[in-house]
């Protein structure tokens, strides 16, 4: 069974990381049972990372699928506080609803924060603060910014990353793909665990995903990737590309054949804006009094869902 160390965290983790995210009620939507399922499928054969997050409403899809199982397991979750309080409610209610006694990591949520360190301090003293009551094992930081990235490698506070990076740098808000490489590179060397997301870039990058994918795992100082998963034949074709660098055409051809998309319900766009500025890619406008997006510049992160009182948006 394929182990990386995460930097020096102590954890050994499978490459292939499963991202939660697309099972929740912000992308696919499955059900807990489905979705517990299909984390079984994956922790059965070797993947033993699950990164989900306050947002992502995943807690009950890993919770069925841990129902009964007794193999090793590492749970990331992230919160979005911005304040000390709300952090701990965060972690205490994963702690809750994962029905676990300890996280293994917590991130400071930060991808639209572009100096977390100066903006939410309080919030990384506050996971600090229960990682020495331990109810966290390691403390994190999720970030689309290349400065934050590169800062964390000072901070010692900071176990693990987990930076938005692909081959054409979409998403990344203020950088390169080369410069976040790079930061990367650096967090690696200060012994920072590394597990990086949207190497498909939300799915546009999904008709090559084979050669994206194989560019993100081959990173100076990348130890993880995550990938969102909805079937089997995902999982399959993922473990064997990750371990064994093999693609089997047929598999393949059919997974780089998708299409995916970000739905607006118009007719019921109330108007309200909420979802603008949660767009960290200045995807979305209101024209006319309703929600339009830029097909262009969306990575179909699905933060903008997260933000719709009226749950009008979703990726499909
Ligand atoms: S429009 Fe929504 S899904 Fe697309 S990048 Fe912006 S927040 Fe993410
Ligand atoms: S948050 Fe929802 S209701 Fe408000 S503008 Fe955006 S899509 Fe429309």
């Amino acid at each position: 069974m394929k182990r990386i160390a995460l930097g020096t965290t102590g954890l050994h983790i499978h490459p292939l990381v499963y991202g939660t995210l697309p099972l929740g009620p912000l992308q696919a939507a499955v059900t807990p049972e489905e979705g517990g399922r299909l984390i079984r499928y994956a922790l059965e054969r070797g993947v033993n990372l699950l990164d989900t997050a306050e947002l992502y409403q995943s807690y009950p899809h890993i919770r069925s699928a841990l129902d009964g199982y007794r193999g090793e397991v590492v749970i990331a979750t992230k919160t979005h506080a911005n304040d000390a309080q709300t952090a701990r409610a965060h972690v205490e209610r994963a702690l809750r609803e994962l029905g676990r006694e300890t996280l293994d990591i917590v991130h400071l949520h930060g991808a639209r924060v572009a100096d977390p360190f100066t903006e939410r301090p309080e919030i990384i003293a506050e996971l600090v603060k229960m990682k020495g009551e331990g109810k966290i094992r390691h403390v994190g930081l999720s970030s689309h910014y290349v400065c934050a990235i590169r800062k964390a490698a000072a901070f010692p506070e900071i176990e693990v990353i987990h930076p938005l990076i692909n081959r054409t740098g979409m998403g990344i808000i203020d950088g390169t793909a080369f410069e976040m490489a790079s930061a990367i590179a650096a967090c690696a060397k200060a012994g920072k665990g590394v597990y990086t997301m949207k190497a498909l870039a939300g799915g546009n990058l999904i008709s090559t995903a084979r050669d994206s994918l194989r560019f993100v795992l081959g990173l100076d100082g990348v130890h993880g990737v995550a990938v969102g998963m909805l079937s089997e034949g995902e999982i399959d074709g993922n473990i064997a590309l990750f371990e064994q660098g093999v693609a089997e055409e047929g598999l393949w051809s059919k997974l780089e054949g998708r299409r995916r998309k970000l739905r607006i319900m118009e007719a019921f766009c109330k108007g309200c804006g909420f979802c603008v500025p949660a767009c960290t890619n200045g995807a979305l406008e209101l024209v006319n009094g309703k929600a339009k997006v830029d097909e262009g510049e969306c990575i179909l992160c699905g933060y903008c869902g997260a933000a719709c009182p009226e749950f009008m948006i979703r990726v499909v």
